[in-house]
């Protein structure tokens, strides 16, 4: 038996951080960060005879966030309590959702290596979030309360992945897409987009699922690819040796490049899961879902396809604009405008993400406004200037802010179009450039590539290089 004679299997539960302003169940902010235990009240941490009382928002975001995913929404939902004691939880009870989630039965379709395919989403329900410990060497652990409460949506799809690559797909996809829906900001070293990896192997063509283990929070997508990878070798080893796979919670350790166990099913909890008697069901009305879902921008599937469509681009090229729902609004807006829809994503991919890292990209940080783009195309489409002089002008956009035209003017960089001009200087070229004359003669094609680099040397870049290119070998052959 190898490797190639199992399958993996895995399923995913992503926690992502709501973006309300206010925790779930009370007045505290939800900013990130803040000296430990200030962004804290007898409601979050769970003081006795305080009562909670839902923030709306989360409802709605979460819903949301399931119509964005193709999810049915629950009507009549309830919260529960899941009963469990640790630190970071000072009320020794979470507040969740048990069997009435506020979503549930969604899909979204990934592509892996061209190949479409569809994860099913099980549930979307919302949670509140824990607190912090924060171990300190040698002191002991301490705890931060400040993110307790914090509302939080766990979407838990079907054992509907086969390998680390479907993994990463889908994590950029339903982050893009938690993104574009605006409910969270998903920022995955904040924690505020993390998953459980739930991971089992068995031999191909079996019909029933081997035993899992479950690794928990991986905070990047590159450390979830690298456990599965591990993890999956592993549980291989395991059985191929005549053991058996350990129902258990394994931890990444990124340090050492393993996977280590946590705790066993022997110590696993049993929840307790009870319904939340200080809270009310949560009812929603059709009215409810049809104002959210009016809510929800065009989302990235259907503008890649779009693109394709309307501005001709490659479905390669759309995927990149896409997937920053800031930057396909900077580049609808400059090509509308545009004389060719295909330069205006050429610029955005190259010059434009080349200066820009990921965050950037996701705010479409970018120093001038669409339309100054739409004119640099055009003015190249037109023959005002060449490619590579609209480079200079770029750059020179890009950090004074300037117009394209304006910029052109001030430093004379109309492309030279003007034949009569362009006649003088190409004989002055074909005098001085004897050698590569007679090359070009004597049939090496290449030749003729350094009299052009010699025309754009003597007009600084802006002789327009067709009507060099043209007038070169006419001239050339005139001589012979
Ligand atoms: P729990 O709530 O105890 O973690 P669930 O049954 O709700 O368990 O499953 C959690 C996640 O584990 C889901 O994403 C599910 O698809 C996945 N999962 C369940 N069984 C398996 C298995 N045998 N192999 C891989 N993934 C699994
Ligand atoms: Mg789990
Ligand atoms: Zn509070």
């Amino acid at each position: 038996m190898s490797y190639l004679d199992y399958e993996v299997v895995i399923g995913l539960e992503v926690h992502s951080e709501l973006k309300t302003k206010t925790k779930i169940f009370c007045n505290c902010t939800t900013e990130f960060g803040g000296e430990p235990n200030t962004h804290c009240c007898p409601i979050c941490t769970g003081m006795p005879g305080t009562l909670p009382v839902l923030n709306e928002k989360v409802v709605e975001y979460a819903i949301k966030a399931g119509l964005a995913t193709n999810c049915s929404i629950n009507k009549f939902s309830k919260q529960d309590r899941k009963n469990y004691f640790y630190p970071d939880l000072p009320k020794a009870y979470q507040v969740s959702q048990y069997d009435l989630p506020l979503c549930y039965e969604g899909e979204v379709e990934i592509e892996v290596n061209d190949a479409a395919k569809k994860i099913r989403i099980n549930r979307i329900h919302i949670e509140e979030d824990a607190g912090k410990l924060i171990h300190e060497s040698g002191e002991g652990s301490i705890v931060d309360y400040n993110r307790c409460g914090v509302p939080l949506i766990e979407i838990v799809t079907e054992p509907d992945f086969s390998s680390s690559d479907d993994v990463r797909v889908f994590l950029e996809k339903l982050r893009t897409i938690l993104l574009y829906v605006d409910v969270s900001d998903c920022k995955m070293n904040e924690g505020s987009f993390r998953c459980d990896v739930n991971l089992s192997v068995r031999k191909k063509g079996d019909k029933e699922l081997g035993t899992r283990t479950e690794m928990k929070n991986m905070n990047s997508i590159n450390f979830a690819v690298k456990a599965i990878e591990y993890e999956a070798k592993r549980q291989i080893k395991v059985i191929e040796d005549g053991g058996n796979v350990i129902q258990e919670t394994r931890r990444w350790d990124e340090s050492r490049g393993i996977t280590v166990s946590m705790r066993s099913k022997e110590e696993a909890h049993d929840y307790r899961y009870f319904p939340e008697p200080d809270l009310m069901p949560i009812i929603t009305s059709q009215e409810k879902i049809d104002e959210i879902e009016k809510s929800i921008p065009e989302l990235p599937d259907s503008r890649e396809k779009r693109y394709v469509e309307e501005y001709k681009i490659t479905k390669y090229d759309a995927r990149l604009i896409v997937a920053y729902k800031n930057m396909a609004d900077f580049y609808e807006e400059a090509a509308n405008e545009s004389k060719n829809c295909k330069a205006v994503a050429n610029w955005i991919i190259t010059e434009i993400y080349g200066r820009l890292n990921e965050e950037e990209k996701e705010q479409a940080k970018i120093p001038f406004k669409p339309d100054i783009l739409t004119e640099l195309v055009n003015i190249i489409e037109d023959g005002t200037i060449s490619n590579s002089i609209g480079k200079k002008v770029f750059v020179d956009c890009w950090e004074s802010g300037k117009r394209p035209i304006e910029i052109v003017q001030e430093k004379g960089l109309k492309q030279i179009s003007d034949n009569s001009q362009l006649e003088e200087l190409v004989k002055e070229v074909i005098d001085n450039n004897e050698k590569a004359v007679n090359d070009f003669i004597n049939g090496r094609e290449a030749a003729i590539g350094a009299l052009v680099g010699q025309m754009m040397k003597a007009t600084k870049g802006k002789a327009n290089p067709k009507m060099v290119n043209e007038l070169l070998r006419k001239t050339i052959n005139e001589l012979k």
